[in-house]
């Protein structure tokens, strides 16, 4: 069993059909299914990305904006990401705690990982966010390396599909979903399971990826529980 996960859900994902902000609906449904996990002790870490409210690349496309202050707005999407999934699950009755990467102490406690591991060990889920605090990163690196960080088993990457296909689904019939992929291969151009530095992260920490559809009702303690039929894992 493991006992200690992270999470990681991508901003787009809290957007729901609006496309842009926050959908306080699904913000309630991950509450739930991240409640279930917590309901059966397992140790739950959180990093949302910001992806619904600004990405630095997409912010500096035109130049007005420089990557790096571009990259500042995407890290700070995410804390406003995390302070909704705070709340989200605190009015479920889940215990909490946002931190950051970049200090901001009225609204939450700065990243310590001893601090973040203790809440873990308390049953609190802790939300990671701010990223790294650095540009030029993404949150799948964050998530990565904060998993990396308090030690979790594995690292499940919540998408809207069932897992890794040999060529997308989306435009070919015969798209085959692969069950296990080595690290190498999800380094390869034509598998996007997350950006190249993420992945190498994982491998030199033998971290595993479980690439999972969020939207399947108990999907995420399934996986906990060892059932990883509706996902991809790479390790
Ligand atoms: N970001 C960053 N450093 C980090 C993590 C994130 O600069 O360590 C910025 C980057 O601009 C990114 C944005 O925050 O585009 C939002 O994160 P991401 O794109 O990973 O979110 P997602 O696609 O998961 O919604």
């Amino acid at each position: 069993m493991n006992k200690r996960v992270l999470v990681k859900f991508s901003g787009e994902a809290l957007a729901g059909e609006n496309g842009y902000g926050i959908d306080t609906k699904i913000l309630e449904y991950i509450a739930h299914e991240i409640k279930e996990l917590v309901d059966n002790n397992v140790e739950v870490g959180i990093v949302i990305g910001g992806g619904n409210i600004v990405r630095g690349v997409t912010a500096a496309a035109d130049g007005v904006i420089k990557r790096t202050s571009g990259d500042y707005m995407g890290m700070l999407a995410t804390v406003v990401n995390g302070i909704a999934m705070q709340e989200a699950l605190e009015h479920i009755g889940v215990s909490a705690r946002l931190q950051t990467a970049i200090k901001m102490e009225q609204i939450a406690e700065p990243y310590i990982v001893r601090r973040a591991k203790r809440h873990l060990e308390k049953g609190r889920v802790v939300i990671f966010s701010a990223g790294t605090g650095n540009p030029f990163f993404t949150t799948d690196t964050a998530a990565t390396l904060r998993a990396s960080e308090v030690e979790a088993t594995i690292l499940i990457k919540a998408t809207k599909v069932d897992g890794v296909y040999d060529k997308d689904p989306a435009k070919f019939e015969d798209a085959v979903k692969l069950d296990t992929i080595s690290y190498d291969e999800a380094l390869k151009d034509h598998i996007k399971v997350m950006d190249d530095t993420a992945i190498a992260l994982a491998k030199d920490n033998g971290l595993p990826i479980v690439v999972a559809n969020m939207n399947k009702k108990g999907n995420l303690l399934n996986i906990i529980n060892g059932d990883y039929s509706q996902c991809s894992v790479v390790k």
